[in-house]
C-alpha cells in the first residue's frame, strides 16, 4: 500500500507527504515548521517520522522550509547537483544534503525513487515517481510542456500528482505582467489545464486508482475548471480524483494493491 496526500499545494508553498511501508517521504517542503507541524499533524503524523525529503528543484514555493527540517530533524534531503548548486547560490544553507543523478533510480528503505528531469525554469529540476509494494505513484508540478521521457516516466502508474496551473484564456485575460505571462505560459513555465488533460488521456488506464490536481494558480485558474477537465478525460475510468488546495491539506489518498 501507498498512501500520500498533499499538505498544500499552489505558488505560495507546496509539500506532498508519501508513506510506503515503514517510510515516510516529503516531496518538497514551502512550508516552515509551524505550519508543517500543523498539517502534518492532521494526518496523524510528526516531523521526526519524516525518513527524507525529495526536492524538485529550487524555487521558494518548494524549498522555504526544507533548511529547518533538515537542520532541526537531521532529515536527509535528496536533491540533484544543480538544484544543490543553485540553493548554495542564493546562501541557503541546507545540511544533510545527499547529492542524486536525475538519470538513476535509488533507494530509501522501502521505497524506489525514479527521478526525471522537466523542462522548468530552474537549473536542473527533477520530478519523480516512487515504486513500492509494486505500485507507483508519479508527481508532476512545475513543467512548461510535456516530453517524451516525462511521458515514459509516468506511464502505467497508479496514482498521480498532476500540475494544473493555469487556464489559459484566464492567463491571457488576468492581471500578470506582459513578461510574468510568457514566463508562466512558456515552455519552461507550468502545465495549464489543457495541456495537463492531455497528458492525462495519454495516462489514463485501468491501473489507475487516484489523480491529485496539483499547484493551481489562485489568480488564473479555478478548481471548477480543473474539475471539469478531470471529470471529461477520466469519464468511464475506474479512478477517483481530487483537486489539492493551497490552504488546505488534501487528506490521505490511498493506492491498493489489486488482487485477482
Ligand atoms: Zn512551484
Ligand atoms: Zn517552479
Amino acid at each position: 500500500m501507498i498512501r500520500f496526500a498533499s499538505l498544500g499545494s499552489g505558488s505560495r508553498g507546496n509539500a506532498l507527504l508519501v508513506q510506503a511501508g515503514r517510510t515516510r517521504l516529503l516531496i518538497d517542503c514551502g512550508f516552515g515548521p509551524r505550519v508543517l507541524a500543523q498539517r502534518l499533524a492532521k494526518l496523524g503524523v510528526v516531523p521526526e517520522q519524516i525518513d527524507a525529503v525529495l526536492v524538485t528543484h529550487e524555487h521558494s514555493d518548494h524549498v522555504a522550509g526544507v533548511a529547518a527540517l533538515a537542520r532541526r530533524y537531521a532529515c536527509p534531503v535528496y536533491l540533484s547537483a544543480g538544484t544543490r548548486q543553485a540553493l548554495a547560490h542564493r546562501q541557503i544553507a541546507v545540511p544533510h544534503l545527499l547529492e542524486i543523478d536525475p538519470a538513476a533510480t535509488f533507494t530509501i528503505q522501502d521505497v524506489d525513487v525514479h527521478p526525471y528531469a522537466v523542462p522548468h525554469d530552474a537549473a536542473e529540476p527533477t520530478q519523480f515517481v516512487l515504486a513500492s509494494d509494486g505500485l507507483r505513484l508519479g508527481v508532476l508540478t512545475d513543467a512548461g510542456s510535456t516530453t517524451p521521457a516525462m511521458l515514459d516516466a509516468l506511464r502505467g502508474c497508479n496514482g498521480l500528482m498532476l500540475e494544473f496551473n493555469h487556464d489559459a484564456d484566464m492567463l491571457a485575460r488576468g492581471p500578470y505582467p506582459a513578461y510574468l505571462k510568457a514566463r508562466v505560459g512558456g515552455a519552461y513555465g507550468h502545465l495549464d489545464n489543457g495541456m495537463a488533460a492531455d497528458l492525462l488521456a495519454q495516462l489514463r488506464s485501468d491501473a489507475l486508482q487516484v489523480v491529485l490536481a496539483a499547484h493551481l494558480s489562485e489568480t488564473n485558474n479555478h478548481p471548477d475548471h480543473v474539475r471539469a477537465h478531470l471529470a471529461r478525460v477520466l469519464d468511464g475510468a475506474p479512478t477517483v480524483w481530487h483537486v489539492a488546495s493551497q490552504h488546505d491539506g488534501s487528506g490521505w489518498l490511498t493506492l491498493g494493491r489489486v488482487h485477482s
